[in-house]
């Protein structure tokens, strides 16, 4: 299990590179893109979308960063918290890289602007190390003490 939970955080942490990169990414083409006469960072409902995969990828940093430090001090609660650092990780990252997708349009789909390959990469993150179902019954056992 201590394996696994080194495993869970160096997952989580590569979620969290690839879904800033996808941000990074994404803030570029907003402020290069113009629609309707305007650049794409103008539009308010886009810039909401902004703040949110900023906020989820800042909420997975913090808890990546606890479930490190708990694993550095050997806290009986590493387990625990490698499991739900590595399903908000994982799941934020791919969200965020699936947002972005959708932020560069058409050009999105398209491999010249790395952003699909990021998706892709991202995707197998909530399987691999343990799926993320399993992340919940990690999470619910040591919470409940059942099961
Ligand atoms: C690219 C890649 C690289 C990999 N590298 C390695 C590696 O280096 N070393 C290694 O050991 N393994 C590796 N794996 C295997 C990986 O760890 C497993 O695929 C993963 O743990 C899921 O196991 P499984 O594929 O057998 O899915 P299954 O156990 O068959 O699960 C199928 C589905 O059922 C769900 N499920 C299963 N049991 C439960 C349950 N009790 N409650 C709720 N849902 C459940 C799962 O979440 C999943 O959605 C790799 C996989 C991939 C895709």
């Amino acid at each position: 299990m201590s394996g696994l939970d080194g495993g869970r955080l160096n997952i989580g942490a590569c979620s969290l590179g690839g879904g800033q990169s996808a941000l990074e990414k994404a803030i570029d083409y907003m402020g290069e893109r113009q629609a309707f006469g305007t650049e794409l960072s103008a539009f308010q409902a886009l810039r909401f979308e902004v703040a949110e995969m900023q906020t989820k990828l800042e909420a997975a940093r913090s808890l990546l960063w606890r479930a490190a430090n708990a694993y550095d001090a050997g806290d009986p609660n590493t387990s625990l918290l490698s499991a739900m650092a590595k399903l908000t990780a994982t799941d934020s990252g791919f969200d965020v890289a699936n947002r972005a997708l959708q932020l560069h349009g058409g050009y999105g789909y398209l491999t010249e602007y790395g952003i699909e390959k990021l998706v892709r990469d991202l995707r197998v993150h909530q399987i691999l190390e343990g799926t993320n179902e399993i992340m919940r019954v990690i999470i619910s056992r040591k919470s409940t003490g059942v099961g």
